[in-house]
């Protein structure tokens, strides 16, 4: 055989797989559609500028999963602590109740939404987050009288699982979240030199022991007795002993022409609705603002940073990048008329946070994107209904990446799920070698 795995797709997961096993000493082959990598997290350069997909932070910082990937490749990833996270409501920056401590010291809560606000923080972070996963947020919160608390809750699962319409958040895969967030010593870090140093920390890895073949889609998996024997791109067929799909769930019954699966995982996985939104990138030609933390709105709940105030090496000297995402469900953004309203909402915002914005841009880049993070942590999606990391109908086939039931949400859901897949692998070729003593 040529490889030990093919790895199809190198974004965030499939770059995290391969490297893991390239650093167990299997031969890896990562093919990738794209010239490059990265998939949703990628970046490119502009003028000077680096520019990365859209805003990307890393939850949890060194406590986090990409963190924690590296560090079973022996390698350090270096993060950056930005500044304290601030909210934007009416019309002026307040610090961002993000915990007790601070929703107790909130200027813009009254008492009682204080009170309130707490008391559903202390009954998401008690018990199991499981027994709430089909529990939507609004249905946790139905009781409640504080026009304030609720606008907390919208803005805390916005961020925190990029969730803000409550009736489409589970509160269970919030409650994970909190319970993480609240123990984790950092909320959230920047990676130094950004997504760039994420990705080309682990191309380096796996090319340890290992190949990257960009601009080579796979267009079909061949099946034979059970086990996937081919791997097709337009150039060349490959073989090797197990597969990892890094690609999302929804389009991987394509590469098996939309047959061969189980009913049951096809369904799961072309069903999955992901996040989707508006975001928009700026250029800014001279300074517009000192702000070196998280900034959130939350009418409506959007979020943003200036990447240049966190790190300097992300625009060219006296020049600022602004990065902001506004979530919103997937059919606005499909639609040509309401997501054209949504972004002038959003530039209108922008102007009325950083007067000056505007006149001081150099270039911008609006996205449409309907596939942000790989699934809304909804009921129905939550770790118990999402793909599972093999298919049981196929042994030598696993599935990896943002869309599967690995814990978190987005770039957490990735990694976790390439440490969970390595493993299964791993274990999987090391019983294949057994039997063929
Ligand atoms: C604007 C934006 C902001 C975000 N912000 C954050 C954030 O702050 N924090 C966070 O944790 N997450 C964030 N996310 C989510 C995060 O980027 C994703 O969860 C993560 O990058 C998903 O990685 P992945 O490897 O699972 O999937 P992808 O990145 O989608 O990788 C899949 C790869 O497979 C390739 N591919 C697809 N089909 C084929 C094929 N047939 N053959 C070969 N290759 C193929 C694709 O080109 C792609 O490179 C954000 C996403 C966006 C879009």
């Amino acid at each position: 055989m040529d490889y030990d795995v093919i790895v199809i797709g190198g974004g965030y997961a499939g770059l995290s797989v391969g490297a893991l096993l390239s650093h167990k000493g299997y031969r890896v082959l990562l093919l990738e559609k794209s010239r490059n990598l990265g998939g949703r997290a990628g970046y490119q350069e502009r003028d000077g500028y680096t520019v990365e997909y859209g805003l990307h932070a890393n939850r949890f910082a060194a406590e986090g999963a990409a963190a924690a990937v590296f560090r079973r490749l022996g390698r350090e990833l270096q993060f950056i602590s930005p500044g304290e996270p601030e909210l934007w409501r009416e019309d002026g920056f307040q610090p961002l109740p993000n915990n007790v401590g601070k929703i107790f010291k909130s200027p813009v809560l009254p008492f009682s939404a204080k009170l309130s606000a707490a008391r559903y923080l202390l009954k998401l972070v008690v018990g199991r987050p499981e027994r709430k996963y089909q529990m939507s947020m609004e249905e946790l919160t139905s009781g409640c009288r504080s026009p304030q608390t609720l606008e907390l809750m919208r803005v805390l699962s916005g961020i925190g699982i990029i969730a803000p319409d409550l009736r489409h958040s589970s509160a269970g895969e919030f409650a994970a979240f909190l319970k993480k967030a609240l123990r984790a010593k950092v909320k959230v870090g920047y990676p130094k030199g950004g997504t760039r140093s994420i990705i080309e920390g682990l191309r380096e890895e796996l090319e340890k022991n290992g190949q990257v073949m960009t601009s080579s889609k796979v267009n079909r998996l061949m099946l034979k007795k059970g086990v996937v024997s081919q791997v097709k791109t337009d150039a060349a067929t490959y073989v090797s002993r197990a597969v990892v799909s890094a690609i999302p769930a929804q389009e991987v019954p394509e590469l098996f022409g939309g047959k061969d699966l189980p009913i049951k995982f096809v369904k799961t996985a072309r069903e999955l609705i992901p996040t989707a939104g508006i975001s928009l990138d700026v250029g800014l030609r001279e300074r517009v603002s000192d702000k070196d933390g998280l900034l959130v709105t939350s009418d409506p709940v959007s979020m943003g940073q200036f990447t240049s105030n966190i790190d300097p090496s992300m625009a060219p000297e006296g020049k600022q990048l602004l990065s902001w995402y506004y979530p919103l469900p997937l059919p606005w953004v499909k639609n040509q008329e309401k997501a054209k309203q949504e972004e002038e909402r959003l530039r209108d915002l922008l102007g009325r946070m950083f007067p000056g914005i505007w006149e001081a841009a150099e270039w911008e880049r609006p996205m449409r994107l309907s596939m942000v993070d790989g699934f809304l942590p909804r009921p129905g999606q939550t770790r118990e209904d999402r793909p599972d990391f093999t298919i049981p109908s196929l042994d030598n086939f696993f599935l990896c990446g943002d869309t599967t039931r690995a814990e978190g949400t987005g770039g957490d859901t990735a990694f976790n799920s390439a440490i969970h897949v390595s493993r299964l692998v791993d274990e999987y070729l090391e019983g294949a070698a057994k039997e063929g003593d």
